[in-house]
């Protein structure tokens, strides 16, 4: 497994791939990887001949400083996991090497990336599609591995795929966007590079998320979407040191909130908490239907 730091050896190595017929999936990721990221690269591993994961903390798609400075950085532990694994090559940039000069591109798929995340992180959105949209240019992939654990997250990237294969772009014509499942950890705290800013005060406390939207899904057999977002918000918040930012129940493709339980196909429950002092905020979502 190779790792590379420059965008004129990333574009050369997909040259080659490319010449040889090489399948090429796309993993990209901001490092301090865990079992999360690992369920990714080992799809793409299986599915492709080459796997190329990027490692890179990109600051534009950060809207709070702080958040960025303490993100967790931990690239020789990433490399060792990545090369267990199989990985073909990591693409690992400094910021200078993706942004020689400030990118200027303003993306707006509204309402996908305006709500939820999109509206308690302003800009946040713009950020992930400028340096997925780079990523993408330079790797040109047959596929591209998301988790749903960032569920609005796929949703933008969808909608920033087909609108450049609306403008034409070879390389979204090419591209197929795969979403992979949440993985956990055996007490149900959705698996994030952010847990390990966790003191274990407030570890012991995260699972309590996952645990409401667990009894949530229950719950909505009999009660209304009001009552079961009242269920979910209520049992989060009653525990110390927890405290939802929003949650969401949402048509899981418009990401658009839904009334009746008959107002989508696929429903899903999308929240975000703050936990602890800090805080740290962890975000986890769940299907409905
Ligand atoms: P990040 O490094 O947090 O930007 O995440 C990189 C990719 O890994 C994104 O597509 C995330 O959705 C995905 N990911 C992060 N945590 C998990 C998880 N617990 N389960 C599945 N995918 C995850």
């Amino acid at each position: 497994m190779e790792v590379i730091n420059s965008v004129s050896t990333l574009k050369a190595k997909v040259s080659a791939f490319r010449k040889d017929n090489k399948q090429i999936g796309l993993v990209p990721t901001m490092g301090a990887l865990h079992n999360g990221h690992a369920s990714l690269v080992s799809r793409s591993v299986k599915e492709n001949d080459v796997t190329i994961v990027s490692v890179f903390v990109n600051p534009t798609q950060f809207n709070d400083k702080n958040d960025l400075e303490k993100y967790p950085r931990t690239l020789e532990a990433d490399c060792a996991l990545l090369e267990g694994i199989g990985a073909t090559l990591v693409f690992a940039p400094t910021v200078e090497e993706i942004y020689p000069e400030p990118d200027t591109r303003s993306f707006s798929y509204a309402p996908t990336d305006s709500v939820m995340e999109g509206a308690f992180r302003p800009g946040h959105f713009n950020g992930v599609c400028q340096i997925v949209s780079k990523l993408f240019m330079f790797v040109e992939p047959d596929k591209a591995y998301f988790g749903e654990k960032d569920f609005q997250q796929i949703a933008v990237i969808k909608a920033m795929v087909a609108d450049y294969r609306s403008q034409n772009a070879e390389w979204a014509k090419r591209l197929t966007i795969c979403p992979c499942p949440i993985v956990r950890e055996n007490d149900g705290l959705a698996l994030s590079s952010r847990n390990t800013l966790l003191t274990a005060a407030e570890r012991a406390i995260a699972p309590n998320i996952y645990k409401a939207l667990a009894e949530s899904v229950t719950f909505s057999k009999s009660h209304s979407v009001e009552e079961t977002k009242a269920m979910a918000v209520n049992a989060i918040n009653s525990v110390n040191g927890l405290e939802v930012q929003y949650y969401e129940i949402v048509n899981a493709d418009t990401l658009q909130s839904v009334t009746s339980w008959d107002d989508a196909e696929h429903i899903q429950g999308c929240i975000t908490v703050f936990c602890g002092a800090t805080p740290i905020r962890l975000i986890d979502n769940i299907n409905y239907k």
